[in-house]
């Protein structure tokens, strides 16, 4: 009996060679048409609801190549362009937005990375710009040496080079908080955008448009407050994270009783799995890229793989 489950992650989906950042990582319109194409010809699209009847019932059989789309940060691409693809052709999708990003109008770091690596080519400039400011840093906090720094990252990446994950590490997680912040928000203004807030509300979804994409059958889930990395955070910050993505998705109308955690960056770890276990999350999705098996995997950290490890 099957009990393997491909679930797709997705991030940006939009008319990249028409839109301000070309260069953003993400989807053109026409592949993600020909992907459900694909999708449609080779595998039987299902939802969340028949995941967890999977797993409540070892004799629930699934159909055959069961597929899963899920699609990560909340972006208005996810509306404006997923939603009616989907919607037409009866198929569902799993939306995971970030609470902050939704509520506050501001960009997430994660994005600003992006959109600063896509509007400046030159990424030993970007680099250097980071290492230096760092000394300005360096007497208000106990910051490593730049070499120190450069060799936090030796592994490859399937789809990066090394420069730019040591750019995205060092502003993601590696230097301290604050510091990561402000170096990120200067590198934003400078390349981006001045204006945080309107290009926040031009990048992310609304609070309306979650509740529409819901009321139209679309599942809703968490993926934290303010993305963090909850495997390198407090247990007291996972909290909150967690506490106040489920907040955010019941004041946005959705349902929280069949709740999804989507991990921020895919980061969990023993305390952050407690911490959903304890509030009852049915299914957790993390950015190991293989097929699920719904009888090995821990339900509360699928794999999933990415969309460029689909025909498209
Ligand atoms: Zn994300």
């Amino acid at each position: 009996m099957n009990r393997t489950v491909t679930i797709v992650m997705y991030h940006y989906v939009r008319d990249l060679e028409r839109s301000r950042f070309p260069a953003i990582k993400g989807l053109s319109l026409e592949r993600f048409r020909r992907q459900l194409d694909h999708i449609q010809a080779n595998f039987t699209p299902i939802g969340v609801e028949d995941v967890l009847e999977a797993l409540a019932f070892p004799e629930f059989e699934l159909p055959a190549n069961p597929i899963l789309l899920t699609f990560d940060d909340g972006y208005s691409d996810h509306f404006l362009n997923v939603f009616p693809m989907l919607d037409a052709r009866g198929m569902r999708g799993c939306f995971f937005p970030s609470a902050q990003a939704v509520l506050e109008h501001v960009v997430l770091d994660v994005n600003k990375i992006q959109f600063v690596l896509a509007a400046v080519p030159d990424m030993q400039r970007l680099l250097d710009q980071v290492l230096s400011a760092l000394d300005e840093f360096r007497p208000e906090y106990a910051l490593r040496t730049r070499e120190e720094y450069a060799a936090t990252v030796v592994e490859e990446h399937r789809y990066d080079p090394r420069e730019i994950i040591l750019f995205k590490r060092l502003l993601q997680r590696e230097l301290p908080e604050p510091v990561r912040a402000e170096i990120v928000r200067r590198l934003f203004a400078e390349y981006v955008s001045a204006d945080e807030a309107a290009f926040a509300c031009e990048l992310y979804v609304s609070v309306e448009q979650i509740a529409c994409m819901q009321r139209h059958g679309m599942h809703i889930g968490s993926h934290g407050y303010s993305h963090l990395w909850l495997s390198h955070v407090s247990l007291e910050t996972q909290i909150e994270e967690v506490d106040r993505s489920l907040d955010f998705l019941r004041q946005t109308g959705v349902s929280t009783e069949n709740w999804t955690m989507c991990y921020p960056y895919g980061g969990f770890n023993e305390s952050a799995l407690r911490v959903v276990e304890d509030r009852k999350c049915r299914l957790g999705f993390s950015v190991e890229a293989r097929i699920a098996n719904l009888d090995i995997d821990h339900r509360l950290a699928l794999p999933r793989i990415d969309t460029n490890d689909l025909p498209s």
